[in-house]
């Protein structure tokens, strides 16, 4: 029970609705143009048929309080085209202020209806401005459920009192008055309906959104040591590569391999192997900036590092460091148990913008791993140029 309430009222979390205020933004920037043209359009016609209507004298005080309207509402609307059309040009900053807008516009178009209205009483005794606006209203904008009774309210109330003032001569407006009741409250329901419909739509898209990123995260990632693997190596290098070529900044690779790891195995069994690999991964990866290094399962016992940004000397401080922290990882199981392995790393390091494919750093960071094992091993070596 507590789970359908919640997923009915769809909570949120500040973070989420900042997110969904966007999400509203974005969708009122792509679309609302095109009601506000068709008000365009309406006005416009509305215009020219009361210039035409009154041979373009407009000598009635009905013709020219019309005209005084449309004009009003022709010009809100170019205001609001222009706006729209400023946010999605020049102002990403601001996209989220349209939700804000469109409240202000669908307030003042609320308004403006039940004014025409209202002076229609006594012309033409019709409602059906107000009662097109108060439906289309309700179907396009992002009211709250408070702010639509808050609203919806007021202007039932104003319809109510207002609708006879204007009337020359004494009017039953019994059938009026249900007709706008009935609307209001059908208005008030859809509002509320497409608040929470939105709301549940937008939760349901972040969860898969959500559920994406896991699932991608997943296929990157190796199952024995939780780094990442050679595919999130192959889709995410040439970005990386590309990145630094722009920045004009460093890239260093090295090439990461265990000590006589065949020994190992063969001392110790391969399921000790594997967690000797676990907890090299683990303590390789503590040393990483999240940001701008990336530890990678190459093969076996091989990893592949990526710095973004380091140079020639941090490159060479990190993989002495990389010796360092292996050398002193007990990968004993138990207390008297202080068994240890070292590593080899090879470092390549410069700096893209200079041509060098990133394949050919892969390769140098090899040579270098091969010199390191050739010249004792549990050591780093840099190959300085290509
Ligand atoms: P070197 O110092 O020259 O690198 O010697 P090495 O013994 O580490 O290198 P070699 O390439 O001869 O052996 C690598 C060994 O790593 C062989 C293989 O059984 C082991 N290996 C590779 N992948 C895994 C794994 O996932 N788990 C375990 N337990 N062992 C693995
Ligand atoms: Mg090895
Ligand atoms: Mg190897």
């Amino acid at each position: 029970m507590r789970e359908v309430l919640k997923k009915m009222f769809c909570p949120m979390s500040p973070e989420q609705e900042k997110g969904y205020a966007l999400f509203c933004s974005r969708r009122i920037l792509k679309y609302n143009g095109y009601f506000l043209y068709m008000i365009l359009v309406i006005q416009i016609y509305n215009i020219g048929y009361a210039l035409l209507y009154t041979g373009g004298r407009l000598h009635t005080t009905a013709s020219r309080v019309y005209f005084t309207m449309y004009l009003i509402l022709l010009l809100a609307t170019v205001a609001g085209i222009f706006l729209i059309r400023y946010i999605k040009k020049n102002s990403a900053a601001h996209e989220i202020q349209a939700l804000l807008f469109q409240k202000i516009f669908a307030v003042f178009l609320l308004l403006w209806s039940a004014g025409i209205t209202i002076y229609d009483q006594r012309v033409s005794k019709n409602i059906s401005v107000y009662l097109i606006a108060a439906l289309t209203i309700a179907v396009i904008v992002y009211f709250t459920p408070l702010q639509t009774v808050i609203l919806y309210g007021s202007l039932l109330i104003l319809m109510l009192v207002m609708l006879p003032v204007l009337q020359r001569e004494p009017v039953d407006n019994y059938g009026s008055y249900v007709n706008i009741i009935i609307m209001t409250a059908m208005a008030v329901f859809i509002c509320i309906y497409r608040y929470f419909l939105e709301r549940q739509r937008y939760l349901d898209q972040e969860t898969i959104v959500e559920q994406n990123r896991l699932l991608l995260d997943h296929a990157t990632r190796d199952a024995l040591t939780r780094l990442r693997n050679r595919r999130f190596l192959e889709e995410n290098i040439e970005e990386l590569y590309r990145q630094c070529v722009i920045e004009n900044s460093y890239m260093t690779i090295m090439m990461i391999d265990i000590d006589h790891f065949k020994r190992y195995n063969d001392s110790y069994g391969h399921q000790q192997g594997d967690e000797c690999l676990r907890r090299v991964a683990w303590r390789l990866e503590q040393e990483l900036d999240q940001e701008s290094e990336y530890m990678i399962r190459y093969g076996g016992e091989e990893f592949l590092y990526i710095g973004i940004g380091i140079d020639k000397n941090s490159a060479l401080e990190k993989g002495k460091l990389f010796n360092q922290v292996i050398r002193d990882l007990v990968i004993g199981f138990f207390d008297e148990d202080s068994r240890r392995i070292t590593v080899s790393v090879g470092i390549y390091s410069g700096c893209p913008a200079q041509g060098l494919p990133w394949e050919s750093y892969i390769s140098h960071a090899d040579q270098a791993l091969y010199q390191a094992k050739n010249t004792g091993r549990d050591k780093c070596v840099m190959i300085e140029e290509g």
